[in-house]
């Protein structure tokens, strides 16, 4: 009998058969969002309370068996890849909101709650839980928490770091450390609740939190801007800031290239101007009407800082505007193609991203780079293909994206986090001080190093 095994009868023994998937039912199931491959692992877990999380977790401590925590499956840095021996922990069945509290302003959920969900649920009292990204049908807010999360509203609202006010996590000893703050202030001693959040496992299982809410805009601006240069781009950003009072929530780039390919067949959008620009962005301002949006760009149009702009003038052109951005599929039509997360100082950008294309053109005799990014948060994303899909493909450009950032103090990961994936490249953007810090940690709250092993350090 192997060890996951015996582990396996003590868990089911504990929580019940029923909450445990074990041979074909593991690996039939996708190890995720865009993979080929199935789960590996030789069982998965899927507690329904706290005290199961912690149950298990004391058992599987108690004989270093690995465990790796499961949300939605929809990060794309392996982050929660598994291999035979590891016992996966779903969290899928704690999936409960406890309470809303419209008059704090904070929602109580359990790890395994969708975002859409509760994002829906907030809306409900005329509340905004800000988080918002292509995945918020199947990934799960211990997920988002996880990883901490940017998306599409970051410039306003900041990541999911900022919109988390309580926390509770079962630490590898199934010790359940509860945060559950509700305050938008508390400076009593160290804020513990972030050793969880962007730590994707490694540290704790995220098991409940107090999530901060946000009226519900009754008003949206929403519009799409050509622009001549870079240049034009980034004091664009500072005017479309500062005349909208704080209010622009998206300021999404997309390179030509990227646009072209979103508005030409088979893709089916349609292509909101007939002359081509080097720039396109993508923005939206909560709590802004369209009369406000139209002077601020009368005036950017007058600065040459825009050549040409669409405002939406209904919710399915609003819808429209965002599909061109949201079309990333597209990419996968050239041919296999490797997408990246890295962040920069904005005034980097333009020299940055011609340094990767040189390089990626040293390396391949051809190659396509469709380039897009949340450049009010500093983020770019890169979908790049050179023909294959092998590993050496995939190493050769990781190097022609991840080491022009060193000299430029840039991140090899913005927003997707570290997982397996990037975690050859972790001290491009951490010091050796960073790295020895956080073994530190993992060593003094994982000493059997049984959570996520192998992920971030
Ligand atoms: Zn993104």
């Amino acid at each position: 009998m192997t060890q996951s095994t015996q582990i396996i009868d003590q868990i089911s023994q504990a929580i019940g058969p029923e909450r445990l998937l074990t041979g074909a039912e593991v690996h039939s199931r996708s190890a995720g969002i865009w993979r080929s491959d199935t789960i590996a692992a030789d069982a998965i877990v899927r507690p329904k309370t706290v005290a199961e999380v912690s149950e298990i977790l004391r058992l599987c401590n108690q004989t270093g068996q690995r465990v790796v925590p499961h949300g939605g499956l929809t990060g794309l840095v392996q982050s929660a890849i598994t291999q035979p021996g590891d016992i996966a922990l779903s969290l899928e069945h704690l999936n409960q909101i406890e309470e809303i509290d419209p008059v704090n302003r904070t929602m109580t959920v359990q790890s395994g709650v969708v975002l859409q969900t509760l994002q829906e649920a907030a809306e409900q009292h005329n509340l905004m839980f800000p988080l918002d990204l292509g995945a918020r049908g199947s990934c799960t807010i211990g997920g988002n928490i996880a990883t901490n999360a940017g998306g599409n509203r970051v410039i306003r609202y900041g990541m999911t770091r900022d919109m988390v006010l309580g926390l509770e996590a079962v630490l590898a000893d199934g010790t359940v450390l509860s945060s559950m703050n509700h305050m938008i202030k508390n400076n009593a001693g160290y804020d513990l609740k972030q050793l969880f959040v962007g730590t994707e496992g490694t540290l704790g299982v995220i098991t409940r939190a107090v999530l901060r809410l946000r009226e519900q805009p009754t008003r949206r601006a929403t519009g799409l801007a050509a622009l001549p240069s870079f240049a034009a781009l980034s004091k664009f950003l500072r005017h479309l800031d500062s005349e909208l009072g704080g209010a622009l929530s998206a300021f999404e780039v997309m390179w030509h290239n990227y646009y072209e390919l979103v508005t030409t067949a088979p893709a089916k959008n349609t292509a909101p101007f007939s002359t081509k620009y080097p720039y396109y962005v993508l923005f939206e301002a909560m709590g802004v009407d369209n009369t406000l949006i139209e002077s601020v760009l009368s005036q950017a149009l007058e600065d040459s800082l825009i050549d040409d702009v669409v405002i939406a003038q209904s919710e399915a052109q609003r819808l429209q505007l965002w599909g061109l951005r949201d079309d990333v599929e597209q990419v996968f039509r050239e041919g296999p193609a490797f997408l990246f997360d890295v962040s920069l100082r904005i005034h980097q950008m333009e020299a940055y991203v011609a340094e990767v294309n040189k390089r990626l053109g040293s390396q391949f005799k051809q190659f396509h780079n469709f380039v897009l990014g949340h450049v009010g948060d500093g983020n770019l994303h890169f979908c790049i293909g050179a023909g294959s899909d092998d590993e050496d493909t995939h190493k050769r450009i990781e190097a022609c994206v991840y080491e022009p950032l060193a000299a430029i103090q840039g991140s090899v990961s913005a927003e997707h986090g570290i997982g397996l994936e990037k975690k050859p490249y972790l001290a491009i953007s951490r010091n050796t001080n960073e790295i020895e810090m956080m073994r530190r940690l993992k060593q003094s709250m994982d000493p059997k190093g049984i959570l996520n092993p192998g992920k971030v350090i």
